[in-house]
């Protein structure tokens, strides 16, 4: 009986004010985002099925509606609906950048180098279970596991643990859809995970930090994904810096750092495998997972000065970023880089691929030494480049010039009347394709949409030509370029 009536106390502090619900957040997002629109850009990134509310992801950058060139960053809280107190690190974070972004040199630095996404809410409806205090110790989201439209609430029968449902050894986690830490009926079966995942294939972050508290298990305490990754030196350097700048609250010394459950389905080790990611949990607090209003300043603000240096440690590195351009148009084109002595050690995650946007850009978080990097283009038309790279104390940033070696290829379908043109671009657009004979006179033209990659076209010739050489140009109209190329002399005719 004390232990419940303590269990219960404990419970109804995330009733006081200085715990904000749901609507609380998302209305404070959207106002920083509405006031300060050249540093927030607001995006909703999946909706609940259960209560149909919101996911966001806040963006926090200069520039925030373009895909620069800059590290991307994910910070979430409330993948557990009762693990709070991340909600409020992430809600200072905002309220301090909204703040202090004009006056502090500090924040100004790393917003201007990185584009930070947050999502302050990973799982809204079981965070309305409790903020509105149905039940403040639930953990999961309210999937309908049997299907009988209530919300099942008391016996725990609803619901999927969402950091159970990535597709990273999901078959470890808990099948029974009572406990608390049921995995799901399938990897990705909650609209929750499936946001996380589809944010993370199209910005492909360097790092992550999951916000978490813990509720029976150790706090005070940063995970990284999984040890034997071949990157696992380098996110275990982050870590232990990382932690280093987080002051235990209770007890001495700083937060610990272990790599704990792996193959469980859950949100760091997914990433990671997946593309990369130096995905961190941290656990704040020790065993009050939602400790008394008047403390909670004390562990937002100790959480802020960590966050703050890991931002700061990305921003300004050691790491290396690696934007591939075309060496003729010079616009950014999609590579994978391979760091030799890192991603040769296992097959996964393998060589990091570009961002999903017009920026193309890679970024590896890394420690200093001398680094052997293989550049190669997704599409296969632009030869490999090798470089060495020394990393120092610093970020270093390079633009690698790319040479296509084929470009267009041009010859005739049988019976020699219909042109087959396959052309490699760089930029989706509007193409122009003009065939001349060698006299220079213009044969046949054509207009065509093309997308990125490799674009294969057929045309019927106008007239029937003689059996000759011929030259085919390809213009394009593109901002900021416009690029021509020309095939060497084709030969039309004589095909079998
Ligand atoms: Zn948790």
């Amino acid at each position: 009986m004390i232990l419940f009536w303590l269990v219960f106390l404990i419970g109804q502090h995330v009733a006081d004010p200085r715990y904000h619900t749901g609507e609380q957040i998302r209305a404070f997002f959207d106002s920083v985002a509405t006031q300060r629109p050249d540093l927030f850009v607001l995006d909703t990134i999946g909706v609940t099925d259960r209560l149909g509310l919101p996911i966001l992801a806040l963006k926090i950058s200069d520039h925030p509606t373009e895909e620069e060139p800059e590290p991307r960053i994910l910070l979430t809280a409330i993948h557990h609906a009762e693990e709070v107190l991340g909600a409020e690190v992430l809600w200072a974070l905002v309220d301090t950048v909204f703040r202090a972004y004009d006056t502090d040199p500090e924040i100004r630095d790393w917003v201007d180098r990185l584009e930070v996404f947050v999502v302050p809410e990973v799982n809204p409806d079981g965070h309305w279970v409790v903020t509105s205090l149905q039940d403040t110790s639930w953990r999961k989201n309210l999937r309908d596991n049997d299907g009988d439209g209530a919300m099942d609430l008391e016996d725990r029968s609803d619901g999927v643990d969402l950091n159970r449902n990535y597709d990273f050894h999901w078959q470890g986690g808990n099948p029974d859809p009572a406990s608390s830490y049921y995995r799901g009926p399938s990897p990705f079966s909650e609209p929750e995970t499936r946001a996380i995942r589809d944010l993370t294939l199209r910005e492909r972050f360097s790092a992550a930090v999951h916000y978490h508290s813990p509720a029976i298990s150790m706090g005070e305490i940063v995970y990284t994904p999984y040890p034997g990754a071949p990157d696992f030196p380098y996110f275990l350097s982050l870590a232990i810096q990382f932690a280093g700048h987080l002051p235990k609250v209770q007890g001495t010394g700083t937060y610990a750092v272990l790599y704990g459950e792996y193959d469980v389905g859950n949100a760091r080790n997914w990433q990671y495998a997946a593309v990369g990611t130096y995905a961190l949990n941290v656990e704040i607090g020790s065993y009050l997972v939602q400790p008394p209003p008047e403390s909670v300043d004390v562990f937002v603000n100790t959480q802020l000065e960590g966050l703050f240096f890991l931002l700061h440690r990305v921003a300004r590195g050691p790491g290396l970023s690696i934007q591939a351009i075309d060496d003729h148009l010079g616009c950014p084109i999609p590579v994978q880089v391979e760091i030799l002595e890192i991603d040769t050690l296992a097959p996964v995650p393998g060589p990091r691929i570009s961002s999903e946007d017009e920026a193309f850009f890679v970024h590896r978080i890394l420690t200093p030494g001398s680094y052997t990097v293989v550049v190669s283009d997704l599409g296969q038309s632009y030869f490999p480049e090798t470089l060495h790279v020394e990393i120092g104390d610093t970020l270093v940033s390079l633009r690698v010039p790319m040479r296509a070696h084929q470009t267009l290829t041009l010859w005739t379908m049988p019976l020699g009347q219909r042109l087959e043109v396959r052309y490699y671009t760089p930029l989706a657009g509007q193409a122009e394709f003009l065939l001349f004979d060698v006299a220079g006179r213009l044969r046949g033209s054509w207009q065509a949409k093309v997308r990125r990659g490799w674009n294969r076209l057929l045309y019927p010739l106008p007239a029937p030509l003689p059996d000759a050489v011929y030259i085919l140009r390809v213009s394009q109209k593109n901002r900021p370029v416009h690029q021509t190329f020309a095939t060497p002399f084709v030969k039309i005719g004589g095909v079998r």
